[in-house]
C-alpha cells in the first residue's frame, strides 16, 4: 500500500512534542484546538468547530460513498509531570499523562495523508478531535448533540497503551471497557459521648456495615462470568477519640460491562444501603451519578480493523485485546453507528515506558505512533470501500 510512504513521521513527532509541551485540561483546550485547526487548514481540510474546544475536520473523497469517523481525544490531566523527557510540559500542574498528545498527532498525520489521496476515498472521512475525554460528562456527548456526526456510518478510535509493545495493535470484540457510575452516601445517625453508646446511632458502625454489606453485591449477586467492580474512594466520619459522630460519608465508583448489570447494581446498592441504615435506625441519602456507558466493539468494524491491521502491520502484530475496567467516552459514539476502539502498543520496558497512563512519569515511545497513524488511514479507506 503506497499511502504508507506518505506518512510524515518526523512531522508527527514534532507535533506530538509541541502538544506535550502545551497540555490543557478538559474543557480548556483553547491553544490545543487552535493548533489543530491551523494544522488542518494548512492541509486544506474543511474545519468546523462543533463545540468551544472540539474540532471536526472533513475530508471529502472524489468517489461517492458513506461517511466514516476517526476519533482522537485532545485533553490532558491535572498532574505535575515527573517524566524525564526533552519535551516536558511547560504548563505547571498539567500533563499529557494519558497519551492524548499522541492521539492528536497520529490523527493529524493521518489527515495529512488522507487529504492527499482523495481520489481513492469512496465517501467522506470526519476527523473528530474531541475535547474533554477525561472529565464527565465528557466531550463526545457534546459533539454528538450538535448533530454534526449524524451521517456517520462507522466510528473508529484508538488508545495508546503502556507498557505494551510498540508496533502491535490490540483488538477485541464485544464489551471492552467499563461503564462508570459514582455514588455518594451520607449517613445520618445520632451523636453521643463515647462512654454512652446506648444514646447514639453510631454513624461509624452503620457506615462500616454499609461497606461490608455492599461488598457482598459483587461476590454474592453477580454471575462469576460477568464483570463488576465496586470500590470506595472516601469514608469519612468523626474527629475526636471519645465522641461518637452523628454522620458518615462514603463515596465510590462502580464499573460494569453490560447495561443490565449496571442497572442491577444501582438497584442493589440502593436496597443494601437502605436496609442496612434502617436496621440501625439511621437516616441516609444516596447521590447516584451516571458516568460513561460501557464501550462495546461491534463485529463488523472490529473485523475491518483486524483485516487492516493484518494487511498493513502483518498478522504477527495483531493481538487480542483484554477487556479493562477503565472507561472511555468514545462509548457514546456507538449510539449513532457501529464502532470499534483498539489499543495501540505505546512502548514497554525496552523503551523506558514502564508507567501506566495517569502516572506522573508516564511516557510513550515516539516511534509507537506510526502504527496508530497507519491504523487510522487504513481503517478509513477500508471501511468506506466495504460500505460503498
Ligand atoms: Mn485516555
Amino acid at each position: 500500500m503506497d499511502w504508507q510512504k506518505l506518512i510524515n513521521e518526523e512531522k508527527m513527532i514534532e507535533r506530538r512534542h509541541w502538544l506535550h509541551m502545551h497540555p490543557e485540561v478538559a474543557f480548556h483546550e483553547y491553544e490545543t484546538s487552535r493548533y489543530i485547526e491551523e494544522a488542518l487548514r494548512e492541509m486544506n481540510i474543511e474545519v468546523i468547530r462543533p463545540t468551544e474546544t472540539g474540532v471536526l475536520g472533513i475530508i471529502r473523497g472524489k468517489k461517492p460513498g458513506k461517511t466514516v469517523a476517526l476519533r482522537a481525544d485532545i485533553d490532558a490531566l491535572p498532574i505535575q509531570e515527573e517524566a524525564e523527557v526533552s519535551y516536558k510540559s511547560l504548563n505547571k500542574g498539567v500533563m499529557h499523562a494519558c497519551g492524548h498528545d499522541t492521539h492528536t498527532a497520529m490523527l493529524l498525520a493521518a489527515a495529512e495523508v488522507l487529504s492527499q489521496i482523495t481520489d481513492e476515498i469512496e465517501g467522506s472521512v470526519k476527523l473528530i478531535f474531541q475535547h474533554a475525554e477525561e472529565l464527565s460528562p465528557g466531550g463526545a456527548k457534546q459533539i454528538m448533540d450538535t448533530g454534526c456526526l449524524n451521517d456517520v456510518s462507522m466510528f473508529y478510535g484508538s488508545h495508546i497503551m503502556t507498557p505494551f509493545e510498540k508496533g502491535k495493535v490490540f483488538i477485541g470484540k464485544g464489551p471492552m471497557m467499563a461503564a462508570q457510575n459514582l455514588f455518594e452516601i451520607t449517613i445520618q445517625g445520632k451523636g453521643a459521648h463515647g462512654s454512652t453508646p446506648q444514646e447514639s446511632i453510631d454513624s461509624i458502625t452503620v457506615g462500616s456495615s454499609v461497606i461490608m454489606n455492599l461488598n457482598t453485591i459483587v461476590s454474592r449477586n453477580i454471575d462469576a462470568f460477568d464483570t463488576a467492580v465496586i470500590s470506595y474512594g472516601e469514608f469519612s466520619s468523626g474527629k475526636v477519640f471519645n465522641v461518637i459522630p452523628d454522620t458518615a460519608f462514603i463515596s465510590g465508583t462502580v464499573r460494569t460491562h453490560s447495561a443490565e448489570t449496571r442497572a442491577f447494581i444501582e438497584k442493589r446498592i440502593k436496597e443494601v444501603v437502605g436496609f442496612t441504615c434502617k436496621g440501625f435506625g439511621a437516616e441516609y441519602e444516596i447521590n447516584y451519578v451516571e458516568g460513561y456507558p460501557p464501550l462495546v466493539n461491534d463485529e463488523i468494524p472490529a473485523n475491518i480493523a483486524e483485516n487492516v491491521a493484518s494487511a498493513v502491520l502483518g498478522r504477527e502484530n495483531v493481538m487480542p485485546a483484554r477487556k479493562v475496567m477503565a472507561s472511555e467516552d468514545f462509548a457514546y459514539y456507538g449510539e449513532i453507528a457501529p464502532s470499534v476502539f483498539v489499543f495501540i502498543g505505546g512502548g514497554d520496558d525496552k523503551d523506558g515506558c514502564k508507567y501506566v497512563s495517569h502516572h506522573p512519569k508516564f511516557t510513550v515511545a515516539d516511534e509507537a505512533m506510526l502504527t496508530g497513524a497507519k491504523m487510522y488511514i487504513g481503517f478509513a479507506l477500508e471501511a468506506l470501500r466495504q460500505s460503498g
